[in-house]
């Protein structure tokens, strides 16, 4: 088949294809802990990415002036500290294996610089290309405008499920990043893929 007969598979990339919310808890732990007496737990800064960007400045308490340095500063950190971060295990076969029959492409909330340098420094070059979305916005606009042709936007929270819902596209959770298979489902998941082989085979079927 020719590639430009294939349809589009679009996945989120932190808490799906890379090992990355341990790095992306820390590094941002440290920074909003400069901007805000409260205490914020690891955990609830990537539920604040997923939020979007109004109820995380009111959630945290942070004057509106000074939320886009600080998010800045935290995508920064995050990109010097992408070489600490792996791919799931088994993901990179997952990925080999389905751009036989699929174009791929990544659309994300972190950087696309950031993930560029992943990609390059796993060899996982099989991507199409790279779409960002690093003022967090709702990523449902964003990915309607992408989605022609696609079929399936893979992702580990429920924002990512909700948005593939939004946009008609199939919404294939993955039970190994953040959100749990539940919520997924809660949110709109068609498939649930448990692991990487998982998700070869849930694609597969799709054809
Ligand atoms: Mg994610």
């Amino acid at each position: 088949m020719s590639d430009k007969n294939k349809s589009l598979i679009i996945f989120d990339f932190d808490g799906t294809i890379a090992d990355s919310l341990p790095v992306i808890y820390k590094t941002g732990g440290e920074i909003i802990k400069d901007y805000t007496d409260d205490n914020i737990s690891p955990k609830e800064v990537e539920k604040l990415k997923e939020s979007g960007i109004r109820k995380a400045i009111k959630k945290l308490n942070i004057p509106f002036y000074k939320f886009p340095i600080m998010l800045l500063k935290i995508q920064v950190g995050i990109y010097n500290h992408i070489d600490e971060v792996e791919p799931f295990p088994g993901i990179e076969k997952t990925i080999q294996d389905l751009k036989k029959d699929y174009r791929l492409a990544i659309f994300t909330n972190n950087r696309k610089k950031t993930v560029n340098k992943f990609l390059k420094q796993n060899d996982l070059d099989f991507f199409e290309f790279v779409k960002d979305n690093p003022l967090l916005r709702s990523k449902d606009k964003k990915l309607s405008k992408m989605s022609k042709n696609a079929l399936a936007y893979v992702g580990d929270q429920a924002g990512d499920m909700k948005a593939a819902k939004e946009t008609g596209v199939l919404a294939v959770g993955v039970d190994w990043g953040l959100d749990s298979k539940g919520r997924l489902e809660r949110n709109g998941a068609d498939f649930i893929a448990e692991n990487p082989e998982d998700l070869n085979e849930i694609l597969k079927q799709l054809v």
